[in-house]
């Protein structure tokens, strides 16, 4: 594969989102995890009425003075009659301000006998909510293709709607190829290793907002590959199969695909790791990722290019987390290949400072763990100094 041409990280995952069709909408119940497909338009203003700030009472001047209490405004439970001159009417936090109202003064501030209120001069409109003051109704609140978390389900509740209209959650098979390859919990006999990428691309995946549909162990064996791609396909949106993908004589995915009519959309990707990974589409669109069998490499993988991909099934930005941070230490790079190092962000005097997490091999998946962040290491010669500033993708 070393005379193929081997394309940018960013080309690779342009190509694939130029291959996303956004899925089909449906009504959902109000909760987080899901992407807005249509903005939420505000039904009514918010407050919807004008509303006390505060419990006190509700005067009808600016003036100091003394007034008769009349009447009371609580809660779901307005008073019925306008504010009269010479008189204060009781009001709690949230109760709708009465008629003729000109401010309300907080009860701290006020003294009670005989039915009686004092109360101090007050500005106009003091401790008053007005009516649409947060949202005026027919205001889009929220833009479609946000992404619903607490903020946006407690919004969209006080607008009112019990449903919202999202895409459908995007169904993900997850296909691991190797002989070799043994659940956890059973006997590893010589040779064997465990199946540890289907586990955790199902848990990328789960986060990604997608629900995985089929997880299978598949044998180096051309028919078996073919039959459960076939599967795959027929059930998942999005089909990530790991291992298999380079050029040993036990490696069936690229041929059996082409048996299926997956079309590929390229294959090697100038990255370490995550050379080999591979990228199609089924004549029904469905999208097809061949994911390079080291643990790391199909972790980084699915981050740098499937995980955009089940957003923008969804309708949401491919959510990259571009930033910046400086190198913590010195660098290694790569002469041919851009790195995507594993690292933990600290926090500098001048923003973020990056430390690969531990040795960056690609069968080294400790190094995923705390990691908060991988940094892009530029291809080229010698090192990327310390304290230099390098882009970063946060995990
Ligand atoms: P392959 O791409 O099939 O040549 O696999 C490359 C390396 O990744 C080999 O060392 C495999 O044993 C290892 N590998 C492949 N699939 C998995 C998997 N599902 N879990 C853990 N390691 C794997
Ligand atoms: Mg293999």
């Amino acid at each position: 594969m070393c005379a193929r041409e081997l394309i940018s990280i960013d080309e690779a995952r342009e190509r694939v989102l130029a291959e996303v069709r956004p899925l089909a909408t449906e009504h959902v119940p109000l909760s987080a995890g899901r992407v807005l497909a249509e903005p939420a338009v505000a039904y009514e203003d918010l407050p919807p009425f004008d509303a006390s700030a505060m419990d006190g009472f509700a005067v009808p001047g600016a003036d100091a003075g003394t007034l008769r209490i009349e009447g009371e405004s609580r809660a779901g439970a307005p008073s019925a009659r306008p504010l009269a001159d010479g008189t204060a009417c009781r009001i709690s936090t949230g109760a709708v301000v009465p008629e003729g109202t000109y401010a309300v003064v907080p009860v701290e501030a006020t003294e009670q006998r005989d039915g009686d209120v004092v109360v101090p001069a007050t500005d106009a409109g003091a401790n008053i909510r007005r009516a649409g003051e947060d949202v005026r109704a027919g205001e889009a609140v929220i833009a479609a293709g946000t992404e619903i978390g607490p903020a946006e389900v407690a919004v969209l509740a006080s607008l009112g709607a019990p449903t919202v209209v999202c895409a459908r959650i995007p169904l993900v098979a997850i296909l691991a190829t190797g002989d070799e390859l043994v659940e956890p919990g059973m006997d590893l006999a010589p040779g064997q290793i465990r199946n540890s990428n289907a586990y955790g691309l199902a848990a990328q995946a789960e986060r990604a907002g997608a629900r995985v549909v089929m997880r299978e162990r598949v044998a180096d064996d051309l028919a078996e590959t073919r039959e459960m791609l076939a599967h795959a396909l027929a059930s998942a949106d999005v089909v990530c199969v790991s291992g298999g993908v380079s050029v040993g004589p036990h490696d069936h995915v690229k041929p059996a695909l082409a048996e299926l009519g997956v079309s590929e959309h390229f294959w090697g990707v100038r990255l370490q790791p995550g050379k080999p990974t591979w990228f199609g589409t089924a004549p029904d669109g469905g999208l097809v990722f061949g994911l390079p069998g080291n643990p790391v490499s199909a972790m980084v993988t699915f981050h740098l290019f499937a995980r955009p991909a089940i957003r923008a099934l969804q309708g949401a930005d491919p959510g990259i987390g571009a930033a910046r941070a400086r190198a913590g230490e010195p660098l290694r790079r790569n002469r041919k290949r851009d790195q995507m190092m594993r690292v933990r962000l600290e926090q500098g005097d001048d923003g973020w400072v990056a430390r690969p997490t531990k040795a960056q091999g690609s069968h080294v998946l400790t190094s995923m763990l705390g990691a908060d962040a991988l940094a892009r290491v530029p291809q080229g010669e010698g090192d990327v100094a310390t304290g230099e500033r390098i882009d970063i993708e946060l995990l």
